[in-house]
């Protein structure tokens, strides 16, 4: 049987050797064999574990453009050029965990430690509520002394204060009561990255008392409970490949999350993965784009780390299909404390006070930066509140 594909594209037909043989005008068939597989991604929203591999491993740079444009279009079908804001409250650094990439983990003597008290964060609320924030989200590492209780209090007020703004939380690992507590409490989403669908790559990541198993195990629960989750992955984390990259994908698809937080890992100093390289903007932008065309109607920020790594990252995370931006609420005196990486950015278009200049760099790229609860489309078509 002869071993080819037939390619038509813009009324040329290419003969291409099935996958795997080589041939001299290889690269033309790589081309039309990526952009084949974009389309398909767009028509029927999956990929096999084998062509996800193939797609990341041989796109380059001349079809970059035809998928971020392909994801963008995506994004605007499903949301316009509405842009969805979070205030986010990094509300305290100790962290009992001791992930090797992160540098407010456990192990970080020289990490300079702060707790936000409830009034602290109820002021954040204040001041974001009048910068036009309907969603607040409090991360934080994983500290015990903020107890199950003092969380749903927290929740509680914020909700009886701010009726009209969503609550998102991100503090962690939680048995399904706690979770269930939180969500009863008024906690409308929950943000747990599952870091690396793969065991092998999770334990190289995390220290041997963590497990892959039991975040996706806390994912599936967030999502039984009925939270908007959201779950994810850094880009370029250390020893990350792209069969690895491809589980995500696929956990991600069966998952189906209603956020997918993506954005490059960075090295921190004080942390055992500090001579490793960061990952790229390209890197991010590449599965920012591909989530969107596997989950058109997902809320997909342009991270906090992209703005970090290149200083227009965030917009041209919106470029490949984001539509959420997270700016920083915090108070100043602690935002360099809740140093995850180094360099990460705190201040300028980052910060929530800066609102107007995100709007305006929003604006220059075509996009308007909306004062709304931002809920992902299917909880806003809900006829129940
Ligand atoms: N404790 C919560 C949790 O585990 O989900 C929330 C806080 S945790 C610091 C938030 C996210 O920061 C992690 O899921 C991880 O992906 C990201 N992060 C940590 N260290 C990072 C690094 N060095 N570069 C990029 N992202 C990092």
């Amino acid at each position: 049987m002869l071993n080819i594909a037939v390619y038509a594209k813009g009324g040329i037909i290419y003969l291409c050797p099935a996958f795997g043989i080589k041939r001299k005008d290889g690269k033309r068939c790589m081309m039309e064999r990526v952009i084949t597989l974009v389309d398909k991604l767009a028509g029927s929203r999956m990929l096999s574990g084998e062509e996800f591999i193939f797609l990341l491993d041989n796109i380059g740079e001349e079809e970059d453009a035809y998928l971020y444009g392909k994801a963008r279009e995506s994004a605007l079908a499903n949301y316009g050029n509405k842009i969805y804001v979070r205030g986010l409250m990094e509300f305290t650094n100790y962290c009992k965990n001791d992930c090797y990439y992160c540098g407010i983990r456990r192990s970080n003597q020289k990490a300079s430690r702060y707790r936000l008290s409830p009034e602290q964060i109820m002021e954040c609320c204040r001041i974001g509520y009048g910068l036009g924030f309907r969603t607040f989200v409090l991360q934080g590492g994983e500290d015990p002394w903020f107890t199950d209780e003092k969380i749903a209090y927290l929740v509680e007020r914020i909700k009886k204060q701010y009726p009209d703004c969503a609550v998102t939380l991100s503090v962690g690992e939680k048995g399904y009561d706690t979770y269930k507590r939180w969500f009863d409490a008024g906690a409308d989403r929950y943000l747990l990255r599952h870091e690396t669908a793969n065991p092998c790559h999770y334990a190289s990541l995390h220290p041997p008392q963590m497990s892959s198993e039991y975040r996706k195990e806390c994912l599936h629960n967030l999502k039984a409970i009925g939270y908007q989750t959201g779950c994810g992955i850094m880009a370029g984390s250390p020893y990350q490949t792209t069969a690895h990259i491809a589980q995500d994908l696929e956990f991600i698809h069966g998952l189906q999350p209603e956020m997918v937080g993506i954005g490059p890992f960075i090295p921190h100093h004080d942390t055992p993965f500090k001579d490793r390289p960061a990952g790229t903007l390209r890197q991010t932008l590449l599965l920012l784009a591909i989530v969107r065309l596997m989950l058109p109607d997902v809320l997909l920020p342009a991270t906090t780390a992209l703005g970090t790594i290149e200083p227009d990252g965030r917009e041209q995370g919106v470029m490949a299909g984001a539509n959420v931006v997270m700016p920083n609420l915090s108070p100043l005196e602690v935002r360099k404390k809740y140093m995850l990486y180094d360099n990460k950015i705190s201040t300028g278009v980052e910060a929530a006070a800066n609102i107007k200049e995100l709007k305006n760099r929003m604006a220059s790229i075509g996009y308007e930066v909306v004062t709304d609860r931002g809920d992902h489309k299917k909880i806003k078509s809900s006829p129940c509140p």
